[in-house]
């Protein structure tokens, strides 16, 4: 193929729908184009620098990799042109005509409408190329891929609505310019000294050179031509990796301008770590804690993972072998000298040293974690609030460090006061009975089901703390904890309560035998609902309660994997009353046995109720409310 002629296609509905959202909710924060359009070109030479590794041919003879941004005041126009990848045709409509990350439809059908929350979620999405149209009314791509021939070229254009045209060009060049066609009132962007700035606010730690033509001061200006006649294109930046700068060296706001850069980001990073490992194993590591969550942590085909580099030379994105998959909310890059320049994801996969740099980093990770935590509180809440349920799969995932990620845990107690999740275990313990063994919790939906459940009534009354836990994984994450410092947890729904004291064995053993007749006709009137009665010793306040076997699975599991689709063994349960809540009192001395069971019936169904269980028979219950109320009114 030749140069082709000029084709009109329309952009996939969700270009079409970000390109009008961007337009709308990011006007506050317009600069941010030339950031990515710097950093697209930026990857671009990354991407010619590695496939050059294996053919060198593709880097045409000139191998100085570059980045240049020209303007022109008079045509209102920005170009920035780059000697990098460069794109063929296909290439030019798959990554300027649609979106490909997966997710995206959900995502843009989640926009609310309201341009500022719009504006954060967009952010957490990554803005990238369809940036420039916030400022620009007309767009031009021409790009030519590395290792092609001059015909080869591509032309894009595009006034960021519902079209694009694209025609086959020459390009003598290799790699990808861009002109902006400014829009008439932001011609403050095609102008020189604002540009300058912006590179170096946004550009400083891009590795590749971004030049700008010498600036003629006045005085030169008035005196030859000369300076004019030859141009003279100088680095803005200090085109230097970051990463290998100095701790000292570096600014906050640079590690911030280069987190957005590897992260796609729009906000900044709530925390970052900065290190050099030398011995046994060679490399640099800078790695980030966003402050909010990515639009696809959930997604399983999600990107993830860190930039791989060796020597400085950019390998791969998303290399997710260097962190568990509880850290896959962690960005940034490593940088090896150890590994070879034709590294592989297979070979990645089965390297010993891999090994070594993966459990390096997840403890750097979590120590930062824990150094967050410790210096504030308020942004270490912010962390958990967006990352908390992935850092608990944390203890399932990575057995060895179970004790140093549960210390990075918060939960909501019976001590906290609100729903907040703000409780440590270290706190818990520190606050607890030196000779209590155990970390005692219990599960439910939410918040207020759980704070209010019946279950707690004897730990409220002897002061004894509980964690409250209300997020659907909790259980599950538990049962591979299962202990924490020596203490071992406890669901207080689970099991014959036992709080370590002795006493109330002999008490339930007792009572059990006292009321030993009602028990009997309780359970009858049951039948097979449950699997025992029993007088309870958890129950100051409430007239009964259902408790499950010790070894068997927790309600809140069961309502996870059912929700799964998982087909569960039936469990039945114990239903433990309290002989001093005058209902039960009431019921025991009831001698009109079909009262007795309807009242029996309730007392079951409002146990359930409690716990924040469905009804097997909604409408029986209401029946046998209605029939008792009947009844009093009529009295
Ligand atoms: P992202 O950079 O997050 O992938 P962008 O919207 O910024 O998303 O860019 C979309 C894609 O377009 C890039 O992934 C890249 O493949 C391609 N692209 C953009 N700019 C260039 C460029 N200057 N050179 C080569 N490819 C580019
Ligand atoms: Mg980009």
């Amino acid at each position: 193929m030749t140069t082709a002629q000029k084709e009109t296609m329309g952009f996939q509905t969700e270009v079409k729908q970000m390109l009008h959202l961007m337009i709308h909710s990011l006007y506050s924060n317009k600069e941010i184009f030339l950031r990515e359009l710097i950093s697209n070109a930026s990857d671009a030479c990354d991407k010619l620098r590695f496939e050059a590794l294996n053919q060198d041919g593709l880097l045409e003879g000139d191998s100085e990799l570059k980045i240049s941004i020209d303007f022109n005041e008079a045509a209102n126009t920005v170009t920035i042109t780059d000697n990098g990848i460069g794109m063929n045709r296909e290439e030019v409509i798959a990554n300027l005509g649609t979106i490909a990350k997966s997710g995206t439809a959900q995502f843009l059908k989640d926009m609310s409408g309201d341009d500022k929350k719009d504006a954060n979620l967009i952010g957490q999405f990554g803005v990238g190329f369809y940036s420039s149209f916030i400022v620009a009314d007309k767009v031009e791509v021409t790009t030519r891929r590395a290792g092609s021939s001059d015909d080869q070229g591509v032309c894009w254009t595009s006034a960021g609505e519902g079209e694009f045209t694209i025609e086959g060009v020459e390009k003598a060049a290799r790699g990808t310019r861009i002109v902006m066609h400014i829009k008439s009132e932001e011609n403050e962007f095609a102008n020189g000294s604002r540009l300058r700035n912006l590179v170096k606010k946004y550009a400083d730690h891009i590795s590749v050179p971004v030049e700008m033509l010498k600036e003629i001061s006045p005085s030169e200006a008035g005196e030859e031509k000369e300076t004019a006649e030859t141009p003279e294109w100088e680095a803005v930046n200090s085109a230097k990796a970051l990463w290998t700068r100095g701790k000292t060296d570096i600014k906050e706001d640079e590690y911030q301008e280069f987190y957005k850069h590897v992260s796609s980001d729009y906000e900044d990073a709530l925390t970052w770590s900065h290190n050099k490992v030398e011995g046994k194993l060679d490399y640099t590591s800078l790695l980030y804690v966003p402050k909010r969550p990515p639009f696809d942590l959930w997604n399983r085909e999600g990107s993830r993972g860190v930039k791989l580099y060796v020597q400085r030379v950019f390998i791969m994105d998303d290399a997710e072998q260097f962190l568990p998959p509880y850290l896959r909310f962690i960005k940034g890059v490593v940088d090896s000298n150890d590994l070879p320049l034709n590294v592989s994801r297979e070979i990645l996969q089965s390297n010993a040293s891999i090994t070594s740099m993966r459990s390096a980093l997840t403890k750097r990770i979590l120590d930062m974690l824990k150094k967050l935590s410790r210096k504030d509180e308020d942004k270490y809440q912010e962390f958990w609030k967006g990352f908390g349920q992935v850092l608990k799969e944390g203890p399932a995932d990575d057995f060895a460090n179970k004790e140093k990620i549960a210390e990075l845990f918060r939960f909501t107690s019976t001590h906290s006061g609100d729903d907040k999740q703000s409780v440590a275990l270290d706190a818990y313990i520190e606050r607890c009975d030196e000779k209590q063994d155990k970390i005692y919790y219990l599960t439910a939906e939410n918040y207020l089901t759980a704070s209010r459940s019946p279950h707690l009534e004897v730990f409220r009354k002897k002061g004894v703390e509980v964690l409250l836990l209300t997020d659907r994984v909790d259980e599950w994450m538990i049962s591979h904890l299962s202990e924490f410092k020596g203490k071992t947890f406890e669901d207080v729904t689970k099991g014959e309560l036992d709080l370590g004291d002795g006493k109330d064995e002999k008490e339930v053993e007792e009572a059990q035998k006292q009321h030993a007749d009602v028990i009997a006709r309780v359970k009858a009137a049951l039948k097979d609902k449950v699997e025992d009665v029993r007088i309870s010793s958890r129950l100051t306040d409430s007239a009964a309660c259902l408790v499950v076997g010790k070894e068997e699975m927790g309600m809140q599991m069961r309502r996870m994997l059912e929700a799964a689709g998982q087909a569960l063994p039936e469990s039945k349960r114990v239903l433990e009353i309290n002989m001093a809540h005058p209902l039960i009192v009431k019921m025991d001395v009831q001698t009109d046995e079909e009262r007795f069971e309807d009242m029996v019936e309730l007392v079951y169904e409002q146990a359930q109720l409690a716990e924040g269980s469905q009804l097997e028979d909604p409408a029986g219950y209401v029946d046998r409310i209605n029939k008792l109320l009947v009844n009093l009114l009529e009295a």
